[in-house]
């Protein structure tokens, strides 16, 4: 008979889909499972975890070690109050003030964190990614959203759970309203449905942001026009945050640094024209790409053991 491993359940709820794991205390994950989001979570987030939870163990009854669930973390975009272990606020899930560590807490029975998907993907990098080693880090993951993450000084930023809303900085005043009441915020220019969305309104075409970067290559002035004006948006923000911060690393995630070198390459370019006295950042591809928020979430449940 195997040993019994002890696992934490690390759970990360985005916006459409939801990445869990069991993840033993070196990061070695022994179970993974992908669900939709369900449409009425805020209903009962509690349940939804339970049920991830379950799928999980079900999973790793499947290999040859024998798990001992220990603790659970649970990351979710928006604010996040990580001390009472509340979503405070989501524009893509739609919940204020949910409780989510007492619900979930008390249907597994184990001690239970609740943290923010993007400062939790970012503690990943350092410790298992990209970001090793970095004093000061800027962690963009780009996808259906944008929100960032800052590491300075050694330490992860939170100011209350309200730091990093990077996606929601003004780009333009005549831009598109966005989901949080004001419009032309980066996420409505730059992120992968945006990206998706204004080349659509263009041509009348479905194309996804990784398959506009490719048109865009191959010169359809259309799918250059889209991309080139998302790469400028992240630009302006990645400049205005160095400028602020003095981060010395840009890390970009999501689903949009799928595109590599189409993205990084003119991004580089466009961040290097809007700095002048500024340090300039490396700019480079995070590594641990849609796993970061799981790993993350892992990375909390371990460190609250
Ligand atoms: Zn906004």
């Amino acid at each position: 008979m195997a040993e019994v491993s002890e696992v934490v359940a690390a759970v990360d709820v985005g916006g459409t889909r939801i990445k869990a794991a069991l993840v033993t205390a070196s990061y070695e994950t022994l179970a993974e499972v992908t669900r939709a989001t369900p449409k009425d979570i805020t209903a009962d987030i509690g349940a939804v975890v339970h049920a991830t939870v379950t799928d999980l163990l079900a999973a790793a009854a499947q290999g040859d070690r024998p798990v001992r669930v220990v603790g659970c973390g649970v990351v979710v975009p928006g604010l996040v109050d990580e001390a009472r272990g509340v979503g405070m606020f989501s524009v893509n899930l739609g919940w204020r003030d949910l409780p989510i560590r007492y619900p979930v807490a008390s249907l597994l029975g184990v001690p239970t964190v609740v943290g923010h998907d993007v400062r939790a993907g970012l503690l990943a990098e350092i410790r298992l990614g990209a970001a090793h080693g970095a004093r000061h880090a800027l962690f963009l993951p780009v996808g259906t959203g944008i929100a960032a993450a800052l590491l300075l000084d050694g330490a992860v930023v939170s100011a209350d759970g309200r730091a990093g809303e990077l996606g929601h900085l003004l780009i333009d005043p005549a831009g598109p309203p966005c989901a949080c009441g004001a419009v032309g915020c980066l996420e409505v220019i730059a992120s992968a449905a945006a990206i998706e969305r204004e080349y659509a309104a263009r041509t009348g075409l479905a194309a996804g942001a990784e398959q506009v970067a490719v048109r865009a290559a191959g010169g359809d002035p259309d799918a250059i026009a889209v991309w080139a004006r998302a790469v400028a948006a992240l630009a302006q923000a990645i400049a205005a945050t160095v400028t602020i911060t003095g981060v010395d690393l840009v890390l970009i995630g999501g689903g949009l640094a799928e595109s590599g070198a189409a993205l990084l390459d003119p991004l580089r370019e466009e961040v290097g024209s809007r700095l002048t006295f500024q340090r300039p950042p490396r700019l480079e591809r995070a590594a641990l790409g849609v796993r970061a928020g799981c790993l993350g979430a892992a990375c909390l449940a371990w460190d609250a053991r």
